[in-house]
């Protein structure tokens, strides 16, 4: 008898060392996997066997739970098909420490087929407010720029954040933060398509083009950001403070129009 007890016993530590050492897999997985998704690899090959086959769709079918990432918190928001699934798929977000200090996350706004799209920072009190981002002095300027500069409206560009809640006194946004947030603007840039990205200010720009250049070297010529142009230009809050530099954002601004007006070929 006292022998059972303790093989149990025993039975039962191996247990929790086992499930131990799978919680720690689990865990090293889903960052291998974040990190793949993050690089844009959202398809794992499948295994062939000892002939080079692969295997039939319906021994494979498993496998397809895996696609997106089966370990991943954004698995679900990266198979989204639309900007309203995607937003679905964010849900009441908790993935990273903003969402306390947040009122309203801010997804982002316009047009789904725009050919331009605006991304910037992150919400600021105003944008946390209402829900909506550059609504604050800072978007009117944007505003400006879109409507008097380009002729457009705000409802024919789509304009987003790089992280969705507001950071704590408009502080930048934290690594883990953008970490947590970017595979959402990723799939919202993928769904979107445009033709153009206006990168807005330092944050933005070195966050999607993985640089540390400053934004002063980096603005007013072509960059690619994953087949898709991008221009960095000075961030409207920056213009506020210093105006002076407004006549080179719309330099920027008019090499924008004219890769918009340039036939596609
Ligand atoms: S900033 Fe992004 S990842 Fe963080 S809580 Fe908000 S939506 Fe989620």
């Amino acid at each position: 008898m006292m022998l059972r007890c303790f093989r149990a016993k025993k039975t039962s530590m191996d247990a929790d060392r086992d499930l131990e050492e799978l919680t720690t897999m689990v865990a090293s997985l889903r960052r291998h996997l974040q990190r793949m998704e993050r690089a844009g690899i959202r398809n794992l090959s499948i295994a062939r066997d000892a002939d080079g086959k692969a295997p039939e769709p319906s021994q494979a079918s498993w496998l397809r739970g895996v696609e997106g990432g089966l370990f991943s918190d954004h698995a679900e928001a990266c198979r989204a098909t639309s900007l309203e699934e995607l937003r679905a798929a964010i849900g009441d977000c908790r993935r990273c420490k903003l969402w306390p200090g947040r009122t309203h996350l801010v997804f982002g706004v316009g047009n789904p087929q725009a050919h331009v799209m605006f991304i910037g920072e992150g919400p600021g009190r105003d944008e946390d407010l209402q829900g909506e981002p550059f609504v604050g002095r800072a978007g009117q300027l944007l505003t400006d720029i879109i409507v008097k500069g380009m002729g457009l409206g705000r409802e024919d560009v789509y304009i987003a954040n790089v992280v969705k809640c507001r950071p704590p006194e408009n502080r930048n946004p934290e690594p883990d933060e953008v970490e947590a947030c970017e595979p959402f603007l990723l799939r919202q840039i993928e769904l979107i398509s445009p033709r153009v990205i206006v990168a807005l200010g330092k944050f933005a720009v070195q966050t999607l083009l993985k640089t540390k250049a400053p934004i002063t070297r980096l603005r007013g010529v072509w960059h690619e950001f994953n087949g898709i142009k991008i221009m960095p230009t000075f961030h409207p809050a920056y213009l506020l403070r210093n105006p002076g530099d407004k006549k080179l954002v719309w330099q920027d601004i008019k090499k924008v129009i004219e890769e918009l007006r340039t036939p596609v070929t």
